[in-house]
C-alpha cells in the first residue's frame, strides 16, 4: 500500500545526543548540536501538530475544516507547509496532470478548482479559472467552503478536485460540483490511490451522483486520476460506494 502522504514530516532522524541548553553554563553560546536538537524538536512537534490537523480535515465535514481554518489561519498555512514538502516528493504533482489535460482542451473553458491550494493550476493554463478554498494563499482565490460554492448553477466547463476531497460530506462536495457544471461539462478527480477501498464501487456511485466514467487512470501507486462527464442532476438516494479512506498516517 502507497505510504499515506504526510509519512515523513513525523520521521525525524535520529541524531547524536548532545548537551542539553539548561546545562550549559549562562552566556555560553548554544552549539551547533543543540541547535540541531533544538530543530530537530521543533519539526517533531510540526509533524506533531500536522498529523492532528491532517486527521481532523479527514475524519470531519467540509464545514468543520471551513470553522476550523477560519479559526486558525497559523493552522492552515502549517498544514499547506506540510502539503508542499509531501507532494515535493512524489515522482510528478497531480495537479500537473490536470494541467496537462488542460491545456490538451479549448482555453475558452471555464473551470473551477475545489481546494485550489495555491492557484498552481489557475496560473499554469490560459483558461478563466475560478479558485476556491478555505484561507486566500494566493489572490486568485475565493474563500468559501467548497460545499457551497458563489456560482451560479450550470455556469462552468470543468470542475477539478486535486487532492481536495477531504471532507466526510462527499456526497454534498460533489453535488456542489454537479450543480455549476454544464450539462456534458467535465469533472476531474486527482485523488490519493490508497484512498480507494473500491473503485468500481465508487465509480458506480459517481453515476448516480450524475458522473459518466469517461476515463480512469490508475496506473500510479501514488495517485488515481479520473475524469467524468456530467450526465444531468444527482439522482437521490444513498450511494454506499462514495468513500473514501481518510488520509492518516501513523508516527514513525
Ligand atoms: N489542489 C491543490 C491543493 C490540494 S491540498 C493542489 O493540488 O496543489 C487540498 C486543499 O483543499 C487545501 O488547500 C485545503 O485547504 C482545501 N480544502 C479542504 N477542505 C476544503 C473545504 N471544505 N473548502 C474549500 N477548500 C478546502
Amino acid at each position: 500500500r502507497t505510504p499515506a502522504p504526510w509519512q515523513h514530516l513525523a520521521a525525524a532522524p535520529q541524531g547524536p545526543a548532545c548537551t542539553p541548553c539548561h546545562r550549559r553554563p549562562q552566556g555560553e553560546p548554544c552549539s551547533g548540536r543543540s541547535a540541531a536538537l533544538r530543530a530537530r524538536m521543533e519539526e517533531r512537534l510540526l509533524g506533531a501538530r500536522f498529523r492532528y490537523l491532517n486527521q481532523q480535515l479527514y475524519t470531519g465535514s467540509s464545514r468543520d475544516a471551513a470553522r476550523l481554518f477560519r479559526a486558525d489561519p497559523a493552522a492552515f498555512h502549517l498544514y499547506h507547509r506540510g502539503f508542499e514538502r509531501q507532494v515535493r516528493r512524489w515522482p510528478e504533482r497531480p495537479v500537473q496532470r490536470i494541467v496537462r489535460y488542460l491545456r490538451r482542451r479549448p482555453a475558452s473553458l471555464v473551470v473551477a478548482d475545489f481546494g485550489c491550494g495555491d492557484c498552481t493550476l489557475a496560473a499554469s493554463v490560459r483558461n478563466r479559472v475560478h479558485c476556491f478554498d478555505l484561507v486566500p494563499l494566493n489572490p486568485r482565490v475565493t474563500v468559501c467552503d467548497m460545499a457551497e460554492v458563489p456560482l451560479a448553477d450550470e455556469s462552468v466547463d470543468v470542475a477539478v478536485f486535486c487532492l481536495a476531497l477531504m471532507g466526510t460530506n462527499l456526497q454534498e462536495i460533489l453535488g456542489e460540483a454537479n450543480r455549476v457544471l454544464k450539462s456534458g461539462g467535465t469533472l476531474m478527480v486527482a485523488e490519493v490511490a490508497s484512498r480507494f477501498e473500491d473503485i468500481r464501487a465508487f465509480l458506480k456511485a459517481m453515476a448516480q451522483l450524475g458522473f459518466k466514467t469517461v476515463s480512469k487512470d490508475l496506473s500510479s501507486s501514488y495517485f488515481y486520476v479520473l475524469e467524468f462527464a456530467k450526465t444531468g442532476p444527482c439522482r437521490p438516494g444513498p450511494t454506499p460506494g462514495l468513500r473514501l479512506r481518510p488520509c492518516l498516517y501513523k508516527r514513525r
